[in-house]
């Protein structure tokens, strides 16, 4: 790489793809900036610069200290990481694997060195890194089936604004659990399928339609089908609950059931978990906290402990569910048998509630689970 001459450090940051050499230097990076239950090790930052290095991108600056090992007077000050998923959602399998022949591009780090933050660096290794993908995909060999589609990562919500600025888009929380605070999905969709200036043209000569309104036309219907995904409508309180159940009194008494389909609350998923008149609300007294696991919303009372939780019951088997996922078996700190939690089929998100090794009932936390909203 060539430096200009008498070149002002931060004027002229060079990227380039990080070598073997640097990992190290990348690594001292990643553990200056995150804390320590949050911080990959240096296995692993190894592993994704053997596994991935097209996707391991530096931000340099010239340096004149001599730098052992290296013939280049360059000095590493930030840099991007990420492996590659088939998965279109960041999950914690889609986080730990690269599938070498995935599309959905993960991005395990953003970070620039302490000393040079607040500089703009972050964001001009993203705009960087975005404009390396889209060009890799628009020269892929096959337009059909481009080497990326999109660029998932998940971030804390104080930088989210950064990351819109690069052109991410916010997706919702995150399943992913990792360290203590709530981690939310962040992505940008690359221009697949984006036809050539001369594939347009051609397009409209045939329908005699102008070319930029042909643009547009292809805008809208990309807009409208992002807004026509089922969105999920969330319970603010339990106060809410009698807006979303249906209430029949019989002689054989009252049964208050959901009054609408019960969605993945997670932007972006909102994959139908239940049909409506499904399940039956229950007032649940919770014996063992445990059952409530953990999920990634924001809570305002997260250390409150219920001694019931209003819950959906689901009996007898899972079949009722329309799509249902559960997590490995857990045994309970207290006896019985061991706990299952309920997750979203589609993304892995959760726990949206509980139930136990050969139980017949399965519980869906009120507060957990979206309401479709009602067609109007
Ligand atoms: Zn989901």
């Amino acid at each position: 790489m060539a430096w200009p001459k008498g070149s002002d450090a931060l004027d002229d940051i060079a990227f380039d793809l990080i070598s073997e050499l640097d990992v190290p230097k990348a690594f001292e990076i990643e553990s200056e900036s995150y804390p320590a239950d949050e911080a990959a090790t240096l296995d692993a930052f190894v592993q994704r610069q053997k596994q991935a290095p097209e996707l391991f991108l530096g931000a340099y600056i010239h340096s004149d200290e001599p730098k052992s090992g290296s013939s280049e007077n360059r000095k590493l000050i930030g840099y991007i990481c990420a492996t590659l998923s088939s998965s279109s959602t960041l999950t914690h399998s889609s986080m730990s694997t690269h599938e070498p022949n995935g599309t959905s591009v993960c991005i395990h780090s953003v970070c620039a060195a302490p000393a040079h933050r607040r500089r703009g660096i972050a964001t001009r290794l993203l705009k960087e890194y975005l404009s390396r993908l889209q060009q890799a995909s628009d020269e892929s060999e096959n337009k059909k089936s481009p080497k990326y589609s999109r660029v998932l990562l998940i971030a804390h919500d104080d930088l989210r604004a950064l990351y819109e600025n690069a052109g991410f888009e916010w997706v919702g929380p995150s399943a992913v659990v990792h360290g203590a605070r709530p981690w939310f999905e962040m992505r940008k969709l690359l221009d697949a399928t984006r036809p050539t200036d001369s594939e347009v043209e051609a397009a409209s000569q045939m329908l005699s339609i102008p070319p930029d309104i042909m643009q547009a036309l292809q805008a809208s219907l990309a807009s409208s089908s992002r807004r026509a995904r089922p969105t999920a409508r969330l319970l603010s309180s339990n106060a809410q609950l009698d807006e979303v159940l249906t209430v029949t009194d019989s002689s054989a008494g009252t049964t208050k059931v959901n009054k609408y389909d019960l969605l993945c609350p997670r932007l972006g998923c909102g994959c139908l978990i239940l049909k409506s008149g499904a399940a039956q609300l229950v007032d649940q007294d919770i014996v063992n906290q445990e059952v409530l696991g953990s999920h990634s919303q924001v809570s305002s009372s997260p250390s409150s402990t219920p001694a019931s939780i209003p819950c959906w019951i689901v009996e007898p088997n899972p079949m009722v569910f329309e799509n249902i996922g559960f997590s490995k078996s857990v045994p309970q700190s207290t006896e019985g048998p061991k706990m299952k939690y309920l997750l979203c089929a589609d993304c892995d998100h959760g726990s949206l509630g509980w139930t136990f090794e050969g139980d017949t009932r399965f519980w869906v936390i009120c507060s957990r689970v979206g309401y479709k909203a009602q067609d109007t």
